[in-house]
């Protein structure tokens, strides 16, 4: 037994630090959540006597394999293939598979990690996972892509299934590596089970508003964060990195609801339009197209292209949606938007903000939403193209886009609960690390060690 809930957390984050020495973005998303959690275990000691953190802390399951493949020309590639089983607790392991360089042991355990929080937040019945590879899909052909794909599944395929672990995208992968999976998955398994992946193409058993979901869901997010006070997205300029699937969607939001979106970016630069940005020029480059947003100024001239990626938060706004990848957003980034006048940032990517950011936003009373609360909506609506996929039925747009509204609205509300209940009010970070580990820990302690 433990005397201090300090003594308690202090004492498993050096042993998850011993454990990770090599895996700082891991760490870096455990300290937080234990820094956040120490008044829960003040108030609550079971969850000390039960070992919650410890257990928590360690992946249920860590997968690693190697995925062979050839290229256009005939050479053999190899690949890292990952798949992080981190807790099941609350459903089936539910997380993204991001196809990206960077990724390795630490990201992937950090991301899967975040995951058990957040999807303890959308109050849908899923558990926490998170895959990927370090393949780099940027110049790759159609083809290599779905060979690679394939490869990928064929190991992945003997670790999922509908009821047990459920992958879904993420950075580098969209509907087209979806369908490319879930047809070797298929080839694989015999049956036409629909269930084991998300976000499908519509033909074959995908949600309407899914591809929206995670855009909107920050959006909606932030809606309700400025309602609180009073406030609104209409005739509020904004700028939002990325212009991936969540950067599209949230910009199309924030234009219906009024807003005057200038910036945007990709992992080489970032473009301004002060007119406010074209976003069916956006997603003819990024949507649909595999080009650079450099290209954005070709078609409108008077937009100004920088080749700096953290310089897009140099740009005057009020509100601020980081939605491209992680760490992208600085203390100093962070300073830099408050000299602006920034009044809200919600992130929309995950761990987009560094801790020394997430700081000084805080201490500046800025409306900050952090991502396992910001950007649920789409691992959300994931959860109910499960739904849908296991009662086979579908619903509408704006049956999902509803739902999506109300999760949002609720994810906002007990995060908020949670922060007053804690001693912190107003804290959205607190609050929503709270809220996602009360639910979790207390399916933990139910079901024994
Ligand atoms: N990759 C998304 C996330 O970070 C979605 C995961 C999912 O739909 O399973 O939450």
């Amino acid at each position: 037994k433990k005397n201090t809930a300090k003594a308690y957390t202090d004492d498993v984050f050096e042993k998850v630090k011993a454990r990770s020495p090599h895996e700082p973005e891991f760490l870096q998303a455990v300290k937080e959540i234990i820094d956040s959690l120490t008044p829960v275990f003040e108030k609550h000691p079971k969850y000390m006597d039960f070992g919650v953190l410890e257990r928590l802390v360690e992946p249920e399951r860590f997968i690693s394999f190697r995925v062979p493949w050839v290229d256009d020309l005939g050479n053999v590639q190899v690949n890292r293939g990952f798949r992080v089983q981190f807790n099941n607790a609350l459903g089936p392991y539910k997380g993204g598979i991001r196809f990206h360089p960077s990724v390795n042991n630490s990201i992937v355990k950090f991301l899967g990690f975040e995951q058990i929080f957040k999807n303890s937040l959308t109050g849908q019945p899923i558990g926490g996972a998170k895959g990927g590879s370090d393949f780099d899909p940027k110049g790759k052909s159609e083809l290599e892509v779905m060979r690679f794909a394939q490869s990928f599944m064929t190991e992945l395929s003997k670790h999922i299934g509908p009821d047990t672990d459920v992958p879904a995208g993420d950075i580098g992968v969209g509907a087209r590596e979806i369908g490319f999976m879930f047809g070797q998955y298929k080839k694989l398994n015999g049956g036409f089970e629909a269930g084991v992946l998300t976000g499908k193409g519509l033909e074959y058993g995908g949600s309407l508003t899914r591809t929206e979901a995670t855009g909107y869901g920050v959006v909606y997010l932030m809606k309700e964060m400025l309602q609180d006070k009073g406030l609104d997205f209409n005739g509020r300029t904004v700028v939002i990195s990325g212009s991936g699937n969540v950067s599209i969607y949230a910009i199309e939001k924030a234009q219906q609801l009024g807003a005057k979106v200038v910036a945007c970016s990709d992992s080489d630069g970032f473009i301004v339009d002060t007119d406010g940005i074209k976003l069916d020029t956006v997603k003819k480059l990024k949507e649909t197209g595999d080009e650079r947003i450099s290209e954005y100024v070709t078609e409108h001239p008077n937009a100004h292209y920088s080749e700096d990626c953290t310089g897009i938060w140099e740009i005057p706004c009020e509100i601020a949606l980081p939605c491209a990848t992680q760490n992208e957003l600085d203390d100093a980034s962070a300073r830099q938007l408050i000299a602006n006048n920034v009044i809200a940032v919600g992130e929309g990517a995950n761990m987009p903000s560094t801790e020394e950011a997430i700081d000084v936003f805080l201490e500046n009373d800025i409306l900050f939403a952090p991502g396992k609360a910001a950007n649920a909506g789409g691992v959300a609506v994931s959860a109910l193209e499960m739904a849908q996929n296991s009662g086979k039925i579908s619903w509408t747009f704006e049956e999902v886009d509803v739902k999506l509204q109300e999760i949002m609205k609720e994810i906002y509300q007990k995060s908020m609960n949670a922060a007053e209940e804690y001693g912190t009010s107003g804290n959205l970070v607190i609050g929503a690390n709270i809220a996602g580990f009360l639910k979790v820990a207390d399916a933990m302690i139910a079901q024994g060690v």
